[in-house]
C-alpha cells in the first residue's frame, strides 16, 4: 500500500512537472519503470527521478555519474542527452525536449526490412591531434581510424548485419597531401573498411579534391558506382553521382556536391573558370577559404564548398521520376547538407536551393544525409515532410567517445540508432507535415 502510494506520488510528480515546465521530457523504461524528467536551464540540466522503488532524487548533472541506474548524463556546450535502457537522446533544446516522448521504442519488436551504417568525416592522418580552421575544435586526426573500428565492430555484431555502409566523405585528411601521405592514408582506411564482407558507398568531399583529382578518384576505390549491377551511375561525363536499390521499393543516390567547385578541376578547364566566375559574383576575398560575409546564408559562397551543376540536377530529376513512377523511397546522399535548417550556413551547398526545388517537385524522396558540418544537425522540411539529417563527424569526436550511426528501415520509416555524440532519431515517410510528426528528429 505504501509503495503504491509512493508511486503515485511520483506519477503526480512528473505531471506536476511537465506542466510548469513544457519543455520537460519524461521517458520510461521498458518495464514501465522508472520515469525521469528533465529541465535545461542553460548549460544546467535538473534531472528528477523517480526509481522502481519509489525514491525520488534531484540530481545535479556533476552528481549525477554517482547515480547507479540506468540514467547516463552528458553536457556539450548547448548539447545535453539522456540515455535510458540503452536508447539515448541528444540534441539542443528543441531536439531533446520534444512535445511528445519520442517513440523509439516502438519499432524494437519489429524486424527492419534492412539495415545500414552511417558514418561521416572520418578524415584520417597519422598525425597528432590539432584545430578547425577556426581554431575552436579539437580534431583527432589519428585516433580517427579506431572510431571506424568501432563502427565496424558494433555493425558486424548487430543483430541484423548492414545491408552496406555510407561512408559521407571526407575519409581522410588534406593534412595527407602536404605529408606526401594520400595514398598510404587512403589505402589504412580503406583497409581498415574492408575488413568486413559489407559494401561500402563512398561520397567525395572537399579532402578527397585536396588529395587526389578527379580523374583519379574515378579510377579510385573511392569510386563505389561500380558496385556490383544494383548500382547505376550517371553516364558520359566525370560527374560522380549514381543510385543503387539495397531492397526492392527503395533507392539510394549518391550527388556529386564539387560538380561545380574550384576543388578537383583542372584550372585550365571550363568547369574550372565557370565555377569561378560564380564564387567572385559573392565573394570578393583574396583567400576564397574565407566566407565573404560573417553571417547569413551567403556565408556558404567559400572555395571549401561547391554545388550542382544543370546536368546533375537534370540526371536528378529523371530518376526521381521514375522512383516517383514506382512509388519508391527515395534516400539523396550527399557531401553538403542542403537545407539552411540542417547546418550552419557556411557548410551549405552554393545552389541548395535550386536542390531543393528537384527535391519538392518530387513525392519519392523521404531523406536527405549529408556530412560536412561536423555539429550534426536536422530539420523536417515542413513543407515537403523531407528529413535533412547532417551526421556529426568523426573527426571532430574524442577517443573516448562515438560517432557512427545504423539506421533501420521499415515500410513507413526509418529509425537512427546513433552512437556517442549521434543522438537517436526517427524519419516517418509520411509527406505531409502533422503534429504527430513532431516526434520525428
Ligand atoms: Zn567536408
Amino acid at each position: 500500500m505504501l509503495l503504491h502510494h509512493i508511486h503515485f506520488f511520483s506519477i503526480s510528480m512528473v505531471f506536476i512537472m511537465s506542466i510548469f515546465f513544457p519543455n520537460s521530457i519524461i521517458l520510461k523504461d521498458k518495464a514501465g519503470s522508472p520515469y525521469v524528467t528533465c529541465r535545461a536551464q542553460r548549460r544546467l540540466l535538473w534531472i528528477l527521478c523517480s526509481h522502481s522503488g519509489g525514491r525520488q532524487r534531484k540530481l545535479n548533472p556533476s552528481r549525477l555519474a554517482g547515480c547507479q541506474h540506468v540514467w547516463r548524463l552528458r553536457g556539450h556546450r548547448s548539447l545535453v542527452s539522456v540515455s535510458c535502457s540503452g536508447a539515448a537522446h541528444t540534441g539542443n533544446r528543441q531536439q531533446l525536449f520534444p512535445k511528445t516522448t519520442p517513440r523509439m521504442d516502438d519499432c524494437a519488436q519489429q524486424r527492419p526490412l534492412f539495415t545500414f551504417g552511417v558514418i561521416a568525416d572520418i578524415q584520417y592522418a597519422d598525425i597528432d591531434d590539432g584545430l578547425n580552421y577556426t581554431r575552436t575544435r579539437r580534431r583527432y586526426y589519428r585516433s580517427s581510424l579506431q572510431l571506424l573500428r568501432n563502427a565496424q565492430e558494433s555493425w558486424s555484431e548487430s543483430a541484423v548485419k548492414p545491408e552496406f555502409i555510407l561512408q559521407l566523405g571526407d575519409i581522410i585528411d588534406g593534412f595527407n597531401k602536404g605529408h606526401d601521405a594520400s595514398d598510404r592514408a587512403l589505402d589504412t582506411v580503406l583497409r581498415q573498411l574492408g575488413s568486413s564482407p559489407v559494401e561500402v558507398h563512398h561520397v567525395w568531399g572537399n579532402h578527397e579534391f585536396y588529395n587526389f583529382s578527379r580523374s583519379s578518384l574515378l579510377s579510385s576505390k573511392l569510386n563505389s558506382s561500380l558496385l556490383g549491377d544494383r548500382s547505376r551511375a550517371r553516364a558520359g561525363s566525370d560527374i560522380y553521382a549514381y543510385h543503387f536499390s539495397p531492397f526492392p521499393g527503395f533507392t539510394f543516390v549518391v550527388l556529386d556536391a564539387y560538380d561545380v567547385s574550384l576543388l578537383g578541376r583542372e584550372e585550365s578547364s571550363e568547369e574550372y573558370r565557370s565555377a569561378l566566375s560564380l564564387i567572385k559574383q559573392h565573394n570578393n576575398n583574396q583567400d576564397l577559404n574565407c566566407p565573404p560575409v560573417l553571417e547569413g546564408l551567403q556565408q556558404r559562397f567559400t572555395m571549401f564548398n561547391g554545388g550542382f551543376s544543370k546536368d546533375q540536377l537534370d540526371w536528378l530529376d529523371s530518376v526521381l521520376s521514375s522512383a516517383d513512377e514506382k512509388q519508391q523511397r527515395v534516400t539523396i546522399v550527399s557531401h553538403l547538407p542542403v537545407h539552411p535548417c540542417s547546418t550552419t550556413p557556411i557548410c551549405l551547398a552554393w545552389n541548395y536551393d535550386e536542390l531543393l526545388a528537384v527535391i519538392s517537385s518530387h513525392s519519392s524522396v523521404v531523406c536527405v544525409m549529408a556530412g560536412h558540418d561536423h555539429d550534426g544537425g536536422y530539420y523536417r522540411d515542413k513543407d515537403t515532410g523531407v528529413h535533412h539529417l547532417t551526421l556529426e563527424g568523426v573527426i571532430e569526436t574524442p577517443p573516448d567517445d562515438n560517432a557512427f550511426g545504423t539506421v533501420s528501415v521499415y515500410e513507413d520509416r526509418m529509425v537512427l540508432k546513433g552512437s556517442g555524440r549521434i543522438p537517436n532519431r526517427e524519419f516517418l515517410f509520411s509527406r505531409c507535415h502533422s503534429d504527430t510528426d513532431d516526434r520525428a528528429g
